[in-house]
């Protein structure tokens, strides 16, 4: 998909990009192709396939599930590696306040350049693992309308990571590719001894090759019980369920 490709696409559902927006997408391309050089981003760097593959299948929750977005929300994106999906989010959405945590400095220190040069402002970029970003003592548990997150762990995983991070009554939206069914099926206890229960699966295939994609919605409806997240390492080893 090309930038223009990217811009028809985006406005059968309403974005229609200003010039400053494709601006920033296009620096984002750059800095990050140019990044990879030395720090390992991306495997993904031909320039169409960072168009559909980063930039318009991050921005699909607000595409496909745009309720869960309202004006000003709070957004934390838990693994956000070269700033997927938040970043396209906050581009098409600047109202959004976003805040990243990602376990591995130098995709943080990445993404503190990329955010200066784009100009986008209310974003935090934290270095930590989100075991302890979530646990009982930290002041982010329980704080965001909306927590994200693609391609950081299965489901089961997933929810001990994002869930303790979500407001009651905020939502966790995992991006996820094809058999998302599997993944719902043995992350299913884990989501409700979290607090959660699973809202919505919206499955939607990708423009160009239609590739085929899956937005899992969990409400927050409890408090997470105070033992999760568990220390670090262990959500990965022993899922709960
Ligand atoms: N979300 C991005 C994307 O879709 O391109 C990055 C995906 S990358 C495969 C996984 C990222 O999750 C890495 O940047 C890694 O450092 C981060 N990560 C994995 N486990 C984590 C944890 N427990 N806490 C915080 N970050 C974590």
């Amino acid at each position: 998909m090309s930038p223009e490709e990217f811009r028809k696409a985006l406005q059968k559902f309403g974005y229609d990009l200003s010039d400053k927006q494709m601006k920033q997408f296009e620096v984002y391309f750059e800095f990050l192709i140019a990044t990879n050089e030395n720090v390992n981003l991306t495997a993904i760097t031909d320039k169409k396939d960072v168009y559909l593959k980063h930039f318009y299948d991050s921005v699909t929750p607000l595409l496909e599930t745009p309720t869960y977005f309202a004006d000003s929300a709070s957004i934390c994106d838990v693994g956000a590696g070269a700033g997927f999906p938040s970043l396209p989010i906050k581009i098409l959405r600047p109202d959004l306040k976003i805040t990243i945590v990602d376990a591995l400095s130098k995709r943080i220190t990445f993404l503190n350049e990329l955010v200066a040069k784009l100009n986008l402002t209310d974003i935090a970029l934290i270095h930590d693992r989100a075991e302890t970003f979530g646990n009982k003592r930290s002041e982010y548990r329980g704080q965001f309308d909306v927590v994200t997150a693609r391609a950081v762990a299965r489901l089961s995983v997933l929810s001990e990571l994002c869930i303790p991070l979500a407001k009651i009554d905020g939502y966790f939206i995992a991006l996820k590719a094809a058999n998302s069914e599997t993944e719902l099926s043995e992350g299913e206890e884990a989501i409700s001894v979290l607090g959660g229960k699973v809202i919505e699966n919206r499955q939607f295939e990708l423009p160009v090759d239609g590739d085929i994609r899956n937005l899992i919605v969990v409400n927050k409806t409890r408090q997470t019980p105070n033992k999760y997240p568990r220390k670090p390492g262990t959500p990965n080893k022993e899922p709960i369920g």
